[in-house]
């Protein structure tokens, strides 16, 4: 009898109003693309650096680009540490520290939008994506059983991160940063890279086709500065916000967000997962049904996501700068002992 019965159909809302064409994702892979390229200049200035210092001076010369420490968050998270207990600033490799504390501030006021908006890893992984999309016409989902687990993975990494960090006295961290490892930590990172064994390249080859069909596949499960900066922006000023009523249920934005959040679901999306990279907002057809929202309710536009990002960015890059903490000034005597021998040098 029951079976006879047809439930009735959750009747259809209305759209109220279409939304404009948004061209919010245009201007954030403006934005992404520029990131790419200054990191592909640091990367390019850096190897003539070190190149220079390897051949004993006989290549063209470079200066170090203090970006590099950017790629460094371990030695910046140390000289945090070094800062907060000591009140002094690190002489050598401040710059981390000056990029950590910009990146920490995009986070906390705009959601991860460090992750959405200038990550160089990230802007490759949803190429990536999109790529694979283009091959095989969709994405992959990891059925849940496996997705929440493996997205601990992060945390636990940024865990056994912080802890090592947290668990090494001052002195020592003194002795390691300023000991001929800490100097050319930034070389032995390029060398990681350059001399990547079979081992290592088959790792990147396994992550790059993960990241081919599941989307963000590092940055989902793996990235532990995500993890770090995710934490940071759960206290974050802005968040998604949808308005039921004028919402039609389409579920667009669900679909269309690359970190698999409900977004149809939910009133206000706080997720530690969310990048901020608005794709949800443009994707839904309802005008004002689906925003970035600042406290009291007020719609934060992506060009203003987009200010606010280069102003901290570029200010707490610009008042390092300007008082003398961005560059570390070593001698050129001191490369040109330590960068040929960068390999015997062996992490404490
Ligand atoms: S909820 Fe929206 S802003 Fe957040 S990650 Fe998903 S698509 Fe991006
Ligand atoms: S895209 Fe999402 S917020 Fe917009 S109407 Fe559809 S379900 Fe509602």
């Amino acid at each position: 009898m029951a079976s006879a019965m047809a439930s009735p159909r959750p009747a259809r809302k209305k759209l109220v109003k279409r939304a404009p064409p948004d061209r919010s994702q245009r201007l954030r892979r403006s934005v992404q693309l520029l990131f790419l390229a200054l990191n592909v200049w640091i990367g390019v200035q850096f190897y003539l650096f070190v190149r220079y210092y390897e051949t004993g001076g006989r290549t063209v010369f470079a200066s170090r680009p203090a970006g590099v420490e950017g790629w460094l968050p371990i030695a910046a998270l140390m000289n945090l540490k070094v800062l907060l207990l000591t009140g002094v600033l690190p002489v050598l490799h401040a710059a981390g520290l000056f990029l950590l504390f910009a990146f920490v501030a995009i986070s906390w006021i705009f959601r991860k939008a460090f992750c959405g908006w200038l990550c160089p890893v990230g802007t490759l992984s949803e190429y990536l994506w999109r790529l694979g999309r283009r091959m095989v016409g969709r994405n992959f989902r990891l059925p849940r059983a496996a997705d929440i687990p493996m997205r601990g993975l992060k945390y636990i990494l940024m865990g056994l991160f912080l802890f090592a960090v947290v668990a090494m006295p001052v002195a020592a961290i003194r002795d390691f940063l300023d000991g001929p490892f800490g100097i050319i930590d930034d070389v032995k990172m390029l060398n990681f890279f350059r001399f990547l064994g079979l081992a290592g390249i088959g790792v990147v080859a396994l992550l790059v086709i993960a990241s081919l069909f599941v989307q963000n596949f590092w940055c989902r499960y793996l990235c532990p500065y995500g993890a770090l900066l995710g934490g940071i922006s759960s206290a974050s000023l802005l968040a998604i916000r949808r308005d039921a009523g004028l919402c039609i249920d389409c579920a667009r934005c669900a679909r269309a967000c690359p970190a698999a959040l409900p977004v149809d679901r939910l009133v206000t999306i706080r997720s530690a997962e969310c990048t901020g990279c608005m794709e949800c907002v443009a994707a839904c057809p309802a005008e004002g049904a689906l925003f970035l929202s600042a406290p009291r309710r007020k719609r934060v536009p992506a060009w203003a996501v987009a200010a606010g990002v280069a102003v901290l960015f570029l200010g707490v890059c610009g008042y390092a700068r300007w008082t003398g903490h961005w560059n570390t000034n070593l001698p050129s005597r001191t490369y040109f002992e330590l960068i040929p021998h960068a390999n015997e040098f062996q992490h404490p």
